[in-house]
């Protein structure tokens, strides 16, 4: 049983009148036959800006959604309203100023006791700010990605990074049949520039070797990734073992003119490098992970025999 109360303002319809249009959602209503608006409630004028009596047509609608979702969302709400399925769109609507609004409308498709279609009757939600949070965390993520595959001290590639390219690259020089190289870089006697000058100015020598090592590898393909502590690799497709080389010994030029101080060095007074080269065109029984051991193990033979130097085969 309804009490009596709610059964006389049900039947008004003043009321419902008056509950659509103090919403902030837009009610409207399409006549299926003439495809023309029978209402538009008045609070589209303060959202969009145009008159609600400029809204006659299916046709306004349509030409008022943003150029680029303008065509698959019309295509969208007809075909759903013709199989007379209840839908929903988001799409931007264009503002009479120029600008544009995010909606989600909400359909409801009116029939009639034989099953054709009436009408369509919807609401208009604004979600711009809904859609502007999304974009935002898209954006964020994206630019967390691309943060996660650098370190954060130097700025070049991280372990992550080196660890995702190096499996991708050795499959593509499998596949090519190209030499690819890889450098393996330690900072010589790095434990007592910390402990001479500190560990800030440690800091800044690690940065600093890294933009040497960077400018260094210098193809659009290459990569100079910090493995961890004063470890570096460089990871040079398409490169054979003179050109690898060169790379290397180029690198330690550019630090060499860095002259970066180093009163603790057992080598010489200023800060510098040995490294492991090598170079490998893979075939089916080579392993990613045995070909960077024998580059690191080239490293050592650097470090044993003097340091500031690179080793590119087994003495
Ligand atoms: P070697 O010539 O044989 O390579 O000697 P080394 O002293 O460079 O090597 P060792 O591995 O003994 O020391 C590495 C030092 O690197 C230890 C640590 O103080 C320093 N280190 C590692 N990571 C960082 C870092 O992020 N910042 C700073 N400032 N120092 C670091
Ligand atoms: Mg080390
Ligand atoms: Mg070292």
């Amino acid at each position: 049983m309804t009490p009596d109360h709610l059964n006389s303002d049900a039947t008004d319809p003043g009321v419902y009148r008056t509950l659509l249009e103090s919403t902030r959602a837009i009610p409207w209503r399409i006549d299926w036959a003439t495809m023309r608006f029978s209402y538009i409630g008045p609070q589209i004028e303060d959202l969009l800006g145009w008159k609600q009596s400029s809204w006659l047509s299916a046709n306004d609608w349509a030409e008022r959604i943003h150029e680029e979702d303008r065509q698959k969302t019309v295509d969208f709400c007809i075909s759903q309203s013709q199989n007379g399925v209840d839908h929903e769109a988001d799409y931007r609507a264009l503002t009479s100023d120029g600008d544009y609004v995010w909606i989600r409308d909400v359909v409801h498709v009116v029939r009639r006791a034989d099953g054709s279609v009436d009408s369509l009757v919807g609401f208009m939600f604004d979600i711009t700010e809904r859609k502007q949070a999304e974009d935002k965390i898209v954006q964020l993520q994206r630019e967390l990605e691309v943060l996660s595959y650098r370190d954060s001290l130097t700025n070049v590639a991280n372990r992550r990074m080196f660890d995702t390219l190096y499996p991708v690259e050795w499959a593509k020089a499998r596949a090519t049949g190209e030499p690819l190289s890889l450098v393996v870089i330690d900072i010589d006697y790095f434990k007592h520039y910390n402990d001479h000058y500190g560990h800030l100015q440690g800091d800044d020598c690690l940065r600093r070797v890294a933009q040497a090592l960077d400018a260094g590898a210098s193809r659009s393909r290459d990569l100079c990734a910090r493995l961890g502590g004063e470890e570096f690799v460089l990871l040079l497709p398409a490169t054979d073992e003179a050109a690898a080389r060169n790379v290397a010994e180029r690198c330690r030029k550019l630090l060499a003119q860095k002259e970066i101080p180093h009163a603790r060095s057992g080598v010489g007074r200023l800060v510098t490098i040995s490294m492991g080269v090598g170079t490998i065109v893979p075939g089916a029984d080579d392993d990613a992970h045995v070909f960077l051991d024998r580059v690191d193990r080239r490293l050592y033979h650097a470090k044993s025999a003097g340091r500031d130097q690179v080793c590119a085969a087994e003495p």
